[in-house]
């Protein structure tokens, strides 16, 4: 009897528990979120959304599909109602001026991951050199893999003149040697070198000057106009998603080893976390803030590289946050209030608000100059990029020319850089770079340019210089960097040296470039002779 009577109980317990679930589950709108690769570090926002509930809490039963490799497809999905939201490249710009109706909510990636990927011991440097090589890659019109070949166009290199073999995506094919460079992400691939204990050399873009947004959170104006509650809220739960993989990278790390990115290992999973860190740049930047500018500058290489037609509504492409209530009349009557108000303000308080524009004015200028900062700069280092550097070349040695002024140029390598890579790991290598930047600071005059022009390989230009001077400053650079050790907490410090190459300008130049192959040669003699030295060409 007693026991019929709890069996009864614990049966009305069942039952109540089981309504209350199932109204919470209906109370959860189904949402579909579809990735454009497989599960790595680089989706940990949305999987840590899902994982901490913040998708539950926002009201939603979110569903994170991944495509199949080299197969995104997730623009299609996300029109054709497949998906609510999708994560996506930069070349989503390009569907939207091509007329697709999408939205881009969040920038998450602030610069694209994609880079070559070559051997050490290729020879392989530069661009330039990729000429005439096998390249494994998707194809140059493929808009996941723009950010590789526009550095081509800008360096003046014909896409024709490369030779692209269809990609494995696999370090293993490089380090078999199926291709002399692989489409790689920065995130993925070098640490795939470094289990195999193979040197490897990075071509970034970037050193080029094409610096892309990357993962992209989007939708579709129809979801944006039909559900407006919906894409803010699912936006703010994904953004602070984002916010917890990147304050919790171990547990996000484990999260996805255990349940989504079961093919990585958690070394490699860390390693991901970290270099997908600085691409998302969270200390400076808000995560997945969307510049109009920078935008622009996507479209206009696509422009440029023949695959953007037709012009692109920004205003509709960049996501604005949700609209006030009553849609375009009533903010049209608002904008013509606000400006009314603004005149009459203007005239009451001419004065204070002629300060305050002022004050934007400034400030705009500031942000302005921010951002040629960063696109003419080499952010490891902070001195000039590649392409920034030449151009300072260019201008420096026409006007040497012009008005028979004195020019020198330096060329510095750093010597047996891949065993410090190797003795003392990837990190130091980059703080040895780091403290290059400081050093050319402290050596350097101000009318000096100092830029990184390869991995660690760094130019000077010293305009009104004589050689004799040149000479001694190229010791002096030399001297400080083989008197200063390399130091990063935990590790022991290193030591570094640097080679030097130094020549004047000659009357008999024409050409930027026969500087520049003299300062090699004295470069190359400088190795030649046993390194840590000065050399000179004339
Ligand atoms: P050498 O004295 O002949 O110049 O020897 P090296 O080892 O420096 O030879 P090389 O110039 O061919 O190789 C440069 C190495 O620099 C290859 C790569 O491992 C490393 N490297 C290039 N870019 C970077 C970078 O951004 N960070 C780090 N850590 N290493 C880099
Ligand atoms: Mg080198
Ligand atoms: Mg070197």
């Amino acid at each position: 009897m007693q026991k019929t009577r709890q069996g009864s109980w614990q049966w009305h317990a069942v039952a109540l528990s089981m309504l209350f679930y199932s109204q919470l589950a209906q109370a959860l709108e189904e949402i579909t979120l579809r990735l454009r690769w497989v599960p790595q570090y680089q989706f940990a926002g949305y999987y840590m959304a899902l994982e901490k509930g913040f998708y539950a809490d926002a009201g939603f039963d979110v569903r994170i599909v991944t495509p199949e490799q080299g197969m995104p497809g997730t623009i299609e999905h996300v029109l054709s109602g497949g998906a609510e939201f999708g994560v996506a490249n930069s070349g989503i710009v390009r569907e939207r001026a091509a007329g697709k109706p999408l939205v881009a909510l969040a920038a998450v990636g602030q610069h694209a991951p994609s880079v070559w990927l070559v051997r050490a011991d290729s020879g392989i440097a530069s661009l330039d050199d990729l000429v005439g090589k096998r390249l494994m890659s998707i194809a140059a019109n493929h808009f996941e893999s723009i950010e590789l070949f526009a550095p081509f166009l800008l360096e003046g290199i014909s896409l024709d003149q490369l030779k692209l073999i269809p990609t494995s995506y696999q370090a293993q094919s490089l380090i078999n040697g199926e291709t002399d460079a692989l489409n790689a992400y920065i995130t993925n691939e070098p640490f795939e070198m470094m289990q195999a204990n193979v040197d490897y050399r990075i071509i970034r873009p970037s050193a080029y000057g094409v610096d892309f947004y990357s993962d992209i959170l989007f939708t579709t104006e129809q979801q944006i106009a039909e559900h407006p509650e919906r894409v803010q809220a699912f936006l703010q739960a994904s953004l602070k998603g984002w916010r917890y993989a990147l304050e919790h990278v171990d547990e996000t790390v484990n999260v996805l080893h255990r349940k989504y990115a079961t093919h990585r290992s958690l070394e490699h999973l860390r390693y991901e976390a970290q270099s997908f860190r600085e691409l998302i740049n969270p200390d400076v930047i808000s995560i997945g803030h969307m510049n109009l500018g920078r935008w622009q500058h996507i479209a206009q290489m696509h422009r440029e590289m023949g695959l953007l037609q037709g012009e692109v509504d920004w205003q509709q492409f960049i996501y604005q946050g949700p609209a006030p209530n009553g849609g375009v009349d009533l903010r049209a009557l608002l904008s013509v209030a606000a400006v009314a108000l603004f005149m009459g303000l203007l005239a009451l308080w001419y004065w204070r608000w002629n300060a305050r524009l002022r004050y934007e004015i400034s400030e705009r200028r500031k942000a302005e100059d921010l951002l040629r900062m960063l696109a003419t700069t080499d952010e490891l280092t902070g001195l000039a990029n590649r392409r920034n550097f030449f151009g300072h070349a260019v201008d420096e040695f026409n006007r040497a020319n012009r008005y028979t002024r004195p020019l020198c140029l330096l060329l510095l390598d750093l010597d047996w850089f891949k065993q410090v890579n190797d003795d003392y790991g990837h990190q130091m290598g980059d703080q040895a770079l780091r403290q290059m930047g400081q050093v050319f600071k402290v050596v350097l005059r101000h009318s000096d340019i100092a830029g990184r022009i390869g991995g660690e390989e760094f130019a000077v230009l010293l305009p009104e210089t004589e050689l004799a001077v040149a000479e001694q400053v190229a010791e002096r650079l030399r001297a400080t960097v083989a008197n200063s050790t390399v130091e990063l907490p935990g590790s022991a410090p290193c030591q570094i040296t640097v080679s030097i190459g130094v020549t004047a300008f000659a009357s008999s130049d024409d050409e930027f470039e026969q500087m520049y192959n003299r300062a090699d040669t004295a470069l190359y003699a400088a190795k030649n002779n046993g390194r840590d030295q000065v050399q000179v060409q004339t």
